[in-house]
């Protein structure tokens, strides 16, 4: 019977390799009668729409790189010739409004830095577009709250970019704690840790990123211990160790929490700018453990379980696949999994995480 459902599971998986779960007849016929890819503008040009999105753009089945929104100049010639882009869908920060005249653009993907997503964001849906939105969704809840509000006045979608919700080894860990094959998950262990780089960036500016190490990296181990609970938290706690105060004046340098899940589950994690090199997380059950290690790199993503049993799967382009996933979701009018609320409730998580530093106490969500 296991064997079976993981066959089945994995079976929805192998087509997330290409793309995501969850393709249905109705994913077929809609694919058929519509063979037109989605247009995607990316807004803001920086390291991952330049490294990882637009060439993850190639490769989509569903959707294809159509436009830009960028604040410089400088970057315009070498995309529009290096993607083939008409000059009427390169579009400044100030000028997405003109976005609703375009009908090669369907999606906006905000990539900007995270107190822009809300403004970016709400230009695109009262341009009339769809918007796929990067972690975190925004600074504050009531700023991702806007968001949401903002797509829905407009009957747009708003989708944030859980790219490992389509990772084939993160789906079979999902499916091992929810089906118990190893029993009730009862701690999980999730961390992830980089050294951050130079102090001149906009990651260490609290105005422009609304937190440090939890709101980049920690969002990672947190939602993998939402994801393979399939559960809320109900009580943090958590710590913050600053080694220098002068880099993270603004902003957390290493947090660790604990969180309590309601069927029993303890969390332990750990988000760091200072420490490279942790970029896992281990589930413990009644009968056994399972590991993704690393787990939230672009690539190379390695699994074990204590039973000796495989955990492996071909490596896949998680952009592409979410990006897929989403377009598919906006041609089949159908919710994503990752939706804004989805990142919502990470951000109101960490926000509690905060007060528990601020204030030395466990914190009840
Ligand atoms: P980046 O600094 O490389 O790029 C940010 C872009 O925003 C640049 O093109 C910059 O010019 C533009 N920008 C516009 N207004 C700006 C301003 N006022 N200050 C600074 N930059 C401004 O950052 P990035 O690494 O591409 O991150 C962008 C977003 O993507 C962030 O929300 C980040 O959390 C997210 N991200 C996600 C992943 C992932 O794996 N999903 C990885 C890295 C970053």
């Amino acid at each position: 019977m296991q064997d079976l459902s993981r066959r089945r599971f994995m079976q929805g998986a192998a087509a997330a390799a290409l793309a995501a779960p969850l393709v249905g007849a109705a994913a077929t016929r809609a694919r058929a009668a519509s063979p037109k890819k989605l247009g995607v503008a990316l807004c803001g040009l920086g390291k991952l729409s330049t490294d990882q999105i637009a060439p993850a753009l190639l490769k989509t089945q569903h959707c294809r790189l159509a436009g830009i929104v960028t604040g410089s100049g400088g970057k315009v010639e070498q995309w529009t010739s290096k993607y083939n882009l008409p000059a009427r869908s390169v579009y400044t920060y100030d000028t997405m409004h003109r976005m609703a005249d375009n009908d090669d653009i369907d999606i906006v993907y905000v990539v900007t830095p995270n107190a822009l997503h809300l403004e970016h964001t709400v230009a695109a849906a009262k341009a009339g577009k769809h918007v796929f939105c990067e972690k975190p969704l925004e600074i504050s809840v009531e700023r991702c709250q806007q968001m949401i509000d903002a797509c829905k006045a407009a009957d747009r979608m708003l989708g944030t970019a859980y790219r490992c919700r389509f990772e084939p080894h993160h789906l079979e860990c999902i499916r091992i704690a929810r089906q118990q094959e190893l029993g009730a998950v009862r701690i999980i262990e999730a961390g992830f840790g980089i050294d951050v780089g130079p102090a001149d960036q906009w990651r260490l500016k609290h105005s422009l990123s609304g937190g440090g190490a939890l709101m980049d990296v920690g969002i990672y181990a947190l939602q993998a211990t939402r994801y393979l609970t399939g559960e809320e938290p109900v009580l943090v706690s958590a710590m913050e160790t600053k080694t220098d105060a002068v880099k993270f004046k603004e902003v957390d340098e290493t947090v660790s929490w604990t969180a309590q899940f309601p069927g029993g589950a303890t969390a332990y994690c750990t988000a760091s700018f200072k420490v490279g090199g942790i970029k896992n997380f281990r589930a413990t059950a009644d009968r056994g453990w399972f590991e993704l290690d690393p787990a939230y790199y672009y690539g190379g993503i390695k699994g074990v379980r204590s039973d000796g049993k495989p955990l492996s799967f071909p490596q896949v382009d998680m952009f592409a696949a979410e990006l897929d996933d989403f377009a598919r979701c906006v041609a089949e009018r159908r919710p994503t999994i990752v939706s804004g609320e989805e990142g919502m409730r990470d951000v109101r998580i960490m926000t509690a995480i905060y007060e528990s530093i601020r204030t030395g106490r466990a914190v009840k969500i």
